[in-house]
């Protein structure tokens, strides 16, 4: 029998607005509302991006807290992860979520371009956040938007800067990024194969990539991601209703594979993180 899927729902991201989809979820409420149909509907672990009122990345601790703790009430067992994202936030800003000890955040192993800005992961920050989220008893999830930040997660864990089973997520398909290409997804899955035999790992694919990466990881026994973070549409034809609908979407796909969605605890004990 197949490994159960864990999905995850990238409820916001830094970039969307409510003029570009109304369903995307600004304000801790709105979060943890679409957490919890999420949840519902298969999803097993969040991805949060602070959001001030005003829609822009936020930083505020009460805002990460507030949104973590109204999901741990509503939706019991499902993974938290914050973003160490950038988006204009200092690096102080990006770290400072990790005292709040959310199961898992994001790692990015380096820097990149964006669209229309720098990534900015220097080396020192990488190390220092990887260290803090270790003394946290924080699971990265290592963010991988271009080839090197694969290599450079390998040398953390060779110096023991990571929980003892990575889990690594491919990002395809930004622009100046990596591209949704099925050969340059296979490639970095070989390497992260030879590299880090052990991880787990899923990739995301944005934009109208969204269901094509999914179907690439369910062939290859890897997790998926969703949500209004990637992608605003539901098809070509329309914008989606919501996270859940994009969480059901990704789950029925799943299903037509034989892959049926991981229940939280399903989830923790793939990801070695502790049960609730
Ligand atoms: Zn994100």
């Amino acid at each position: 029998m197949s490994e159960p899927v864990i999905i995850t729902v990238a409820l916001n991201g830094a970039v969307a607005r409510k003029i570009d989809n109304p369903a995307v979820p600004i304000s801790p409420s709105e979060q943890i509302e679409a957490a919890h149909e999420a949840f519902e509907v298969g999803a097993s672990l969040v991805h949060i991006h602070a959001r001030n009122p005003d829609e822009t990345p936020g930083s505020d601790p009460t805002l990460f807290s507030a949104v973590q703790d109204g999901v741990r009430r509503h939706c019991p067992g499902m993974i938290v992860q914050f973003s160490t994202g950038g988006r204009g936030r200092s690096l102080e800003a990006r770290a400072s979520c990790i005292s709040l000890r959310p199961d898992m955040a994001s790692l990015a192993t380096g820097s990149t371009n964006f669209p229309k800005q720098i990534y900015d992961n220097p080396p020192d920050f990488v190390i220092n956040l990887a260290r803090s989220m270790l003394e946290h008893a924080v699971k990265p999830e290592i963010e991988i938007f271009d080839a090197a930040m694969l290599y450079n997660a390998k040398a953390l864990a060779d110096q023991e800067l990571l929980t003892r089973r990575p889990h690594v997520q491919f990002v395809l398909g930004v622009k100046n990024a990596l591209p949704a290409r099925r050969e340059v997804f296979d490639f970095l899955l070989s390497e992260l194969r030879a590299l880090m035999p052990d991880a787990s790992w899923k990739a995301a694919g944005v934009g109208r990539w969204q269901t094509e990466v999914a179907r690439w990881c369910l062939a290859e026994g890897g997790h998926v991601r969703t949500g209004l973070e990637d992608n605003l549409r539901f098809d070509g034809s329309r914008l989606a209703a919501s996270n859940a609908e994009l969480v059901t979407q990704v789950a029925e796909i799943a299903a037509s594979v034989g892959r049926q969605p991981a229940t939280p605890s399903e989830a923790r004990a793939i990801l070695g993180l502790p049960s609730v």
